[in-house]
């Protein structure tokens, strides 16, 4: 048995599917018959076109038609007539082979455009550069599994998994998903929870030890993995996974209910977004609002920034979804493990600690600017909030909140409506924040406490390294004692605190967090009526008084041994 992290619930049986990173290697060498160097590249070119069309109609229907035609718009850069000539001409000139040749041609295009002081033009080098390595796949054979496509009952197995790979599953093909790096809250993982598909992650050289069609049995909650188990062991977890559906076709009941404890004190229970398509996921699972929407993930998987309209457009539509319920949308978060690579970022010794989030966007005004205007213009249809992520001084929410009326006083002279209370709050995720809570919360309209990172910054654990992993826990007295004082903090000024880190879903801390007198929850989709049936179980008089108990203790492991 294998044991990794617990990095999205659920029982998995199904058979192992590889996906390989490859690693490209051009041999230089000449060639004595340029002519078959040339049907080759026509070859070559005839698949790449077929393969881009077929991506792109597919793309039409998961991510939009904007998207796709990025895509269908490699055709045409690789068949324009003077890249087809410069190649052919090079490999008859040079006797060199098609990969070669495409490899040389399409670098020095997408090199002569990054050289262009206009961030458009520099797009199309990241353009070429994707063809060429298409291209050179094609002509070597190397052939990459497409997410998509693998059979019913896969088990993915990976190395990581990108944002990009996860957007490609068809969730009711995958049946698990391996790795070998990325921790409880990294993307990877928030995106397996968020399609409800088991995964456990960080087991060590997991990609060697499997082959393709190997079988495994996973338990996506205990952070186990069996290879190739004998039939005793298949039944086993075949009835696990029975009784795990019909536990879940229990929480029905709890559809259409408030979010309210057994003694009457109601909650709110809210969702945390990555797209705007995952509103109506929201709806669907009857979640009370939106308490998080990532809205770096627009900007990902893209070759540019998203345009003010296309912002404008997202945001709109996640406030009309939700029907004025409320709607908390976080400014561009990148930086640490979500990288852009068109906004040209320098790599850094310590990206966690580096140029990210709310330091990026008041340094790039031109880039904030634009989300802020499409997220003032889009108030207009709905509650938006504002929220602005990794604050550690107040002088970054004063900076915000000047900029947004800069806009509503731009947005008045050119007679476009929006919310005139549109509210701005602060992401309550670094020991910093957590220290001024008392200042922040006189200026910020509500607070939301990012757990996942309040517990990184907090222990001073990187997220997602497995060897300082054991101290990466919400149950630390230290990580306790943070949350308790942003919530005391927040009520004293009156504002709304909620909790958009993975902690607000966790049954353990869920009567703490109820004790300490949390006002919103927010958690993904899929665990909405779970988190629901707890609140509606728990009382909150007996939770202060296990709250008591809990805050006395001096480690961690006597704190899981209370919540236990
Ligand atoms: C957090 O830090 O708790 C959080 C919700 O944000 P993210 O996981 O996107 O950093
Ligand atoms: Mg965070």
């Amino acid at each position: 048995m294998y044991k990794g992290i617990a990095g999205s619930e659920g029982i998995g049986i199904g058979n192992v599917v590889i996906i390989e990173e490859h690693e490209i290697n051009i041999e230089t060498k000449t060639v004595t018959d340029t002519d078959a160097e040339l049907v080759r590249l026509q070859s070559a070119i005839e698949k790449f076109v077929e393969a881009t069309n077929q991506m792109a109609d597919k793309m039409d229907e998961t991510v939009g038609k904007k998207d796709a035609d990025i895509l269908r718009g490699h055709i045409q850069m690789l068949q324009d007539p003077m890249i087809e000539e410069q190649i052919s001409a090079l490999i008859v000139a040079e006797k060199v082979t098609a990969e070669m040749a495409v490899d040389q041609v399409l670098e020095q295009t997408a090199e002569m455009f990054s050289q262009i002081p206009d961030e458009l033009l520099q797009q199309r080098a990241t353009d070429f550069r994707d063809i060429k390595t298409r291209m050179v796949k094609l002509l070597l054979g190397i052939e990459d599994v497409d997410i998509s496509q693998v059979p019913a009952d896969t088990v993915l197995v990976a190395r990581d998994l990108t944002p990009s790979m996860t957007a490609g599953i068809n969730p009711d093909n995958i049946a698990g998903i391996l790795t070998e790096v990325g921790g409880r809250t990294s993307h990877s993982a928030i995106l397996a929870r968020a399609m409800e598909i088991p995964a456990v992650l960080s087991i060590e050289g997991i990609c060697s030890i499997v082959k393709n069609g190997d079988k495994v049995v996973m338990d996506g909650a205990s952070g186990e993995a069996i290879i190739n188990p004998d039939d005793d062991t298949v039944r086993e977890f075949q009835q696990k996974l029975d009784v795990y559906q019909k536990e879940k076709a229990l929480l029905a009941e709890y559809a259409g209910k408030p979010s309210v404890t057994k003694d009457g004190t109601k909650v709110e229970l809210v969702c945390n977004i990555g797209k705007p398509e995952d509103a109506k996921k929201v709806v669907e699972c009857d979640g009370e609002g939106v308490g998080l929407f990532r809205t770096e993930f627009l900007f990902m998987d893209r070759d540019s920034i998203p345009t003010e309209e296309e912002q404008f457009e997202a945001y709109k539509s996640v406030a009309e979804t939700m029907k004025g319920k409320p709607v908390i949308i976080r400014t561009l978060d990148i930086g640490g493990d979500k990288a852009i690579p068109y906004l040209g970022l320098e790599e850094e010794d310590n990206p966690f600690l580096g140029f990210r989030a709310i330091r990026f966007c008041l340094q790039r005004e031109d880039i904030y600017k634009t989300q802020l205007r499409a997220l003032v213009r889009a108030s207009a249809f709905g509650k938006i909030k504002i929220m602005v992520p990794l604050v550690t001084c107040i002088e970054e929410l004063r900076q915000v909140k000047a900029m947004v009326a800069d806009i509503m006083k731009e947005l008045d002279a050119e007679g476009v409506s929006y919310n005139k209370n549109l509210e701005v709050g602060v992401m309550m995720e670094t020991s910093a924040a957590c220290m001024i809570a008392d200042i922040l919360a006189k200026e910020a309209a509500f607070f939301s406490i990012g757990t996942n990172d309040l517990t990184g910054y907090t222990m001073a654990v990187d997220r997602g390294n497995a060897k300082v992993a054991y101290l990466y826990s919400t149950y630390q007295p230290a990580v306790l004692r943070s949350i308790k004082r942003i919530i005391e903090c927040g009520r004293k000024e009156g504002i709304m605190v909620g909790m958009c880190g993975e902690a607000a879903a966790d049954p353990k801390l869920i009567p703490l967090l109820l004790a300490f007198g949390l006002d919103e929850f927010s958690v993904s989709a899929t665990s909405v009526l779970k988190t629901r049936k707890i609140i509606s179980g728990c009382d909150v008089e007996a939770c202060r008084a296990l709250a008591e108990k809990v805050m006395q203790c001096t480690t961690e492991e006597e704190v899981l041994k209370i919540l236990e």
